[in-house]
């Protein structure tokens, strides 16, 4: 197996098509002979500028990237992040694609994946006439429409239901929002799904409604205006800014008052799109600290060949593959729920608990990876010249966006006490794992579940930590056996 390229760890992983092998190759070509470098320099560019006003002093907020960061962002737009979803609908290749893109630059994954989120709440949920119109921009093979994910304000991103200040005003089947989105990525964006409230809904987050706003008014006005763009320490390969909405016209997606449901939903594929992005970036850093490991000596040999280190390497070998398993069977359990809609089949609730598992535990990963990497390069890992401290920036945003690790344990508790998810989980991996750890899970689980809410609360992490782990492990074990539990 080739740690140095990511499609030839996933065909190890993963049973693929040839037609996906051809497709998955030529994309990494690329990469490997222009992506890398000119991914290297928008992130050595640091923040985009932004112009807010034309010559004539018209309001046009436009933002000023290296050349490089459009060809990077059109190639993996052409490569198919998007229109193969909806050519083949299914979610499958945006995933693929995405391991790819996120290897070498998983900031710039984030376009695809609030524009996925986009165009898959556009194809279930807006009026007729918009739909159809807005999915052709957004499949474009060239330069698409983007689409963007506002949900955060400045109170809070965990809590929406309390943080959720825009406000959306009705008149007659048109909608006007008013608000500020304090962390806005891929700003920009031609459309945007929005959390607000509806005057008059409750404060919380029943009270919320998702909505779909375009860039432009109706009038060719712009329809949000960026006050500014954040200094990032990472994923330099998406803009983030500050969006104001002023009776920005917008469409209602669904309705009313199933709107926390649609922005789950869409939370949930990106949060998945973080779990394979997550394993992706810990590919590469393992890689790139057992090619160094290889050449760098002390005491008479390669680093990689002293016990110690040797030992952490297959360590951290098993880890990303247990890691790969627990983020591969939350996209093929994904991709066969997707389409659904409120109220949701045991299967979905099923598919909610491992997403939460595998978003909380892969960024761990990524995380812990990247900053062992480092610590493998000793002093020059410290060195912004030598490209590696570069994984573990990229690296950090992962476990706080798409909802925090606290967050992740705390829902996962919720689909447990709610809706029995982890019985739905063990009975998912009979035959898969052994007979006496299931028990010893259903046990243990049942014991943890029936503690003072208090204390079940406390533990939620640790709990979930060792259960992703698990569950991780053992399906690494039978994957490319069967796809899927
Ligand atoms: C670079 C970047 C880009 C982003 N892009 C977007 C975007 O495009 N769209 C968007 O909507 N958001 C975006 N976000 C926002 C992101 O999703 C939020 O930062 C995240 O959800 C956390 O919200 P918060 O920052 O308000 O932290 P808070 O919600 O204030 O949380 C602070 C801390 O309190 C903890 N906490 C909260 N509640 C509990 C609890 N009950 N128990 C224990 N601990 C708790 C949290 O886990 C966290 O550790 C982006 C953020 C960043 C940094």
């Amino acid at each position: 197996m080739n740690l140095e390229r990511p499609v030839s760890y996933l065909r190890s992983r993963v049973p693929l098509s040839e037609e996906e092998v051809r497709c998955l190759s030529s994309y990494e070509s690329w990469w490997v002979e222009e992506g890398a470098a000119m991914s290297a320099t928008v992130d050595r560019a640091r923040t985009p500028w932004l112009r807010m006003y034309d010559e004539r002093g018209e309001r046009v907020d436009e933002i000023l990237y290296p050349s490089e960061y459009w060809k990077l962002l059109d190639e993996g737009y052409r490569a198919g992040h998007i229109w193969r979803v909806f050519e083949e609908n299914s979610l499958r290749p945006f995933f693929l694609l995405g391991y790819v893109t996120s290897f070498w630059d998983p900031g710039l994954y984030c376009p695809y994946t609030v524009s996925i989120s986009t165009a898959v709440a556009v194809h279930k949920y807006a009026p007729e006439g918009v739909r159809e119109r807005v999915l052709a921009e957004m499949t474009r093979k060239t330069r698409p429409a983007q689409g963007a994910t506002w949900m955060t304000e400045i109170r809070g991103g965990s809590d929406l239901g309390a943080g959720v200040e825009t406000v959306a005003r009705r008149e007659g089947d048109r909608w006007y929002l008013t608000g500020l989105k304090y962390f806005a990525s891929n700003a920009g964006a031609e459309y945007a799904i929005v959390a607000a409230r509806p005057e008059g809904a409750p404060r919380t987050v029943r009270g919320l409604a998702l909505f779909l706003l375009p860039r432009f008014r109706q009038d060719g006005s712009l329809n949000y205006t960026i006050q500014r763009l954040k200094d990032k320490i990472g994923t330099r390969s998406v803009p983030t800014g500050e969006v104001f909405l002023e009776n920005a016209e917008a469409w209602l997606l669904g309705k009313a008052e199933e709107g926390i449901y649609l922005i789950l939903e869409a939370l949930n594929i990106s949060r998945v799109a973080n779990s394979v992005g997550s394993v992706a970036l810990a590919q590469r850093a393992l890689a790139e600290a057992v090619k160094y490991a290889r050449i760098r000596e002390a005491f008479g040999k390669p680093i990689a060949f002293h016990p110690l280190l040797a030992r952490e390497i297959r360590m951290w070998e098993e880890e990303l593959a247990g890691a790969f398993a627990l983020a591969w069977w939350a996209v093929e359990l994904l991709d066969e729920v997707w389409q659904e809609r409120p109220r949701y089949s045991s299967r979905y609730h099923l598919f909610r608990l491992v997403a939460h598992l595998a978003k909380y535990w892969t960024a761990e990963v990524a995380v812990r990876l990247t900053r062992w990497a480092m610590e493998v390069y000793g002093g020059i890992g410290i060195l912004e010249e030598m490209g590696v401290e570069r994984l573990l920036r990229e690296a950090l945003i992962l476990p706080i966006w798409e909802g925090t690790p606290h967050r992740q344990a705390l829902d996962a508790l919720e689909a447990m006490e709610r809706k029995q998810a982890h019985r739905l989980l063990l009975e998912a991996l009979k035959g898969r794992v052994d007979e006496g750890s299931l028990q010893a899970w259903d046990r243990s689980l049942a014991e943890y579940l029936s503690l003072p809410a208090e204390e079940k609360e406390a533990r939620a992490r640790e709990v979930m930590e060792t259960l992703a782990r698990w569950v991780g492990r053992s399906l690494a074990g039978t994957q490319k056996v069967s796809s899927g539990a």
